[in-house]
């Protein structure tokens, strides 16, 4: 979706691959490369038919193409997770789920998620997550989720980093623990471009990360 993170995405499966079959190895990757301002204006519209008929579209091609799996590269966009399933004849790794897998694998009951206002405050992330894993789902309050959704939109896919904005996010980060998250969920893939490990004592899990690395797993398989 938004290119500065599809280069995250690139880097981490071919990284992943590398660190397990060492020297000049590398992911066999398929890539379909959006333009992203029709799609964001479709999002920012409600047209989530749009949306999902040039991601369909977009998957429908990788397919044709040999991909034996496909991943779509954003944890909004997987609202049209559906539509995308029914025009491909390969698998979908869906983001929730390694994201979900992952939560459960370190023990978690009770977890915050950060990501767009559409991810945060709709049912298509957040619901699989407590249906399919039980977990229980925090979010931050109206004016914080603003703040997190527009730091995306306007810095991170324009590929800008804003160190009050990073304050902002751990801010927000530090009062979701208080609130008894164990971890909190980076569900934008952009986030990681802002906040890391090594920036707040608080434990978080990096959608970008999970999901390529779930990507590495399904390429050694
Ligand atoms: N990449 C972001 C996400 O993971 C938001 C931008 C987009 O819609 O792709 O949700």
């Amino acid at each position: 979706m938004s290119w500065e993170s599809t280069v995250l995405y690139y880097q981490t499966i071919n990284e992943g691959i590398k660190q397990r079959l060492g020297g000049l190895h590398s992911g066999q990757i398929l890539l379909a490369s959006v333009d992203f301002d029709p799609i964001e204006k479709m999002q920012a519209a409600g047209d989530w038919a749009g949306a999902a008929r040039v991601l369909a579209d977009a998957a429908s091609r990788l397919d044709k193409a040999g991909a034996d799996a496909i991943l779509i590269c954003t944890n909004t966009m997987h609202k049209v997770a559906p539509e995308v399933e029914a025009a491909i004849s390969v698998p979908l790794l869906h983001i929730a789920d390694a994201t979900g897998e992952a939560l459960v694998a370190k023990g978690c009951k009770k977890v915050a998620l950060l990501g767009t206002a559409f991810t945060m405050e709709q049912a298509f992330y957040k619901d699989r997550l407590v249906d399919k894993f039980a977990l229980e789902v925090l979010v931050p309050n109206d004016a914080d989720r603003q703040i997190v959704h527009e730091v995306i939109y306007h810095e991170l896919c324009l590929g800008q980093i804003v160190s009050a904005s990073r304050d902002q996010y751990l801010r927000i980060i530090d009062s979701l623990v208080a609130d008894g998250a164990e971890v909190v969920i980076l569900g934008c893939t952009e986030i990681g471009m802002l906040v890391q490990a090594e920036d707040t004592s608080a434990t978080l899990l990096d959608t970008t990360h999970v999901h390529a690395e779930r990507a590495v797993e399904f390429l050694l398989s």
